[in-house]
């Protein structure tokens, strides 16, 4: 084990599993290791590095940002966060967007947002969030709690309340409890992502925001992974024809540094007044002309080059020997492989790509930009790690 490796399992807290490479160095959709050894990125940091590293209209948005003003606090005005609001807000009609650091950050202000306007609406005790089976909604104790899988919560009880799951896809059971409880919101993942990349059925979101919208309950929709271009439009909601009041998102938003945003519709958009929340980091400024930097290149044409790279992989790979399925939507992709996916993971690292897991599958999610080349070669090398 090398010096750096010892000097981390010695003194970074064991919450993660990490393989044994370093990364030093990353241009575009290659990374190289400590020996040299280049990768295609098929992950992007996990959904994060949207246009790849060292993006050069990136860098020079945040370096020059760098050079004015690193952070202030938001006792004052700042050009990039107002502009990233805008941007925000003109792209998908919501009124108004508070920022936070993560994803969870961003859930937590949508909860808090439902909350406060079911209490002021309908009393204080309509505070039930009704989430999804198989949802993951983050690590804070809130929004693990928001979370549908059992085994994320056994150790940390007591939860958060005011949480309760139905299974996807199933209307019936979700207006039933929805019914049942004092129902403040309602919490999707139009693709879940860690659940092991499964898009949820039209009709049970259209049927879903229906139900809010006549119950007066508030939709939130996590697009914390399925945000900012990556399954080919905006947001994942935009495929499914309906408006949330909520949308969260966070990771690709920054392009790489960290930012979450909650966008909030008509409905919510004055609900949180002074004092009700905040976040010393939120709207940082290098954060925000970073992000300003990525959204403002999120248009349609940029969208068409997301879903024609995912025909590609979902052509190449649908059929080939030893893949069972291959799910999700844009460049969120999830493959079922006859072998075990950490099996191909650890293959595919071997001949020099980087591949995640969701569950029980082999999970990409390259960098919205990758160069056809490199594309053709990743899926080359992923195609012969499920066939052999
Ligand atoms: N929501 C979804 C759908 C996610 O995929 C994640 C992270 O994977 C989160 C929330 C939490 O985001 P973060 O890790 O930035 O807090």
């Amino acid at each position: 084990m090398s010096n750096l490796q010892i000097l981390d399992k010695q003194y970074v807290a064991n919450t993660y599993a990490r393989f044994p490479v370093e990364i030093i160095s990353g241009k575009g959709s290659i990374l190289t290791d400590s020996d040299g050894k280049e990768y295609i990125d098929m992950g992007s940091g996990i959904a994060v590095s949207i246009f790849g590293q060292g993006d050069p209209n990136w860098l020079q948005a945040v370096t020059e940002q760098l050079g004015k003003v690193q952070h202030t606090s938001n006792l004052y005005y700042t050009e990039p966060c107002a502009k990233l609001a805008q941007l925000l807000c003109e792209k998908t009609g919501m009124k108004k967007v508070f920022f936070g650091n993560s994803g969870a950050e961003a859930n937590e202000c949508a909860i808090k947002a439902a909350r406060k306007y079911a209490a002021e609406k309908k009393g204080a005790e309509y505070s039930t969030v009704i989430t999804l089976e198989n949802s993951f909604h983050g690590r804070t104790l809130t929004t693990l709690s928001a979370t549908g899988q059992a085994h994320y919560h056994e150790l940390f009880q007591p939860l958060t309340p005011g949480f309760a799951h139905t299974p996807a896809n199933d209307f019936e059971s979700l207006k039933a409890l929805a019914l049942q409880e004092k129902t403040a919101g309602i919490m999707l993942e139009i693709v879940q992502g860690e659940g092991g990349v499964i898009a949820l059925d039209k009709e049970f979101v259209q049927a879903t925001a229906a139900f809010c919208k006549e119950q007066d309950i508030v939709l939130i929709v996590d697009e914390v992974q399925t945000g900012n271009g990556r399954t080919g439009a905006m947001y994942a909601y935009m495929h499914y024809g309906i408006q949330p009041d909520v949308v969260t998102t966070a990771k690709g938003l920054g392009g790489g540094l960290p930012i979450g945003a909650a966008l909030l519709g008509e409905k919510v958009e004055s609900v949180l007044g002074f004092g009700d929340h905040g976040s010393t980091f939120g709207g940082n400024p290098v954060c925000c002309a970073g992000a300003v930097c990525i959204v403002e290149r999120l248009d349609d044409a940029f969208f068409a080059e997301v879903q024609r790279k995912s025909k590609k992989i979902i052509t190449a790979l649908q059929g080939a020997k030893g893949v069972k399925s291959v799910s999700g939507l844009g460049l969120m992709l999830g493959i079922e492989t006859e072998k075990a996916a950490k099996d191909i993971v650890a293959a595919c690292m071997e001949q020099g790509v980087l591949c995640l897991t969701a569950k029980a599958k082999v999970r990409l999610l390259p960098p919205l930009n990758i160069p056809d080349a490199l594309l053709d070669k990743a899926i080359e090398i992923i195609k012969s790690a499920c066939a052999s």
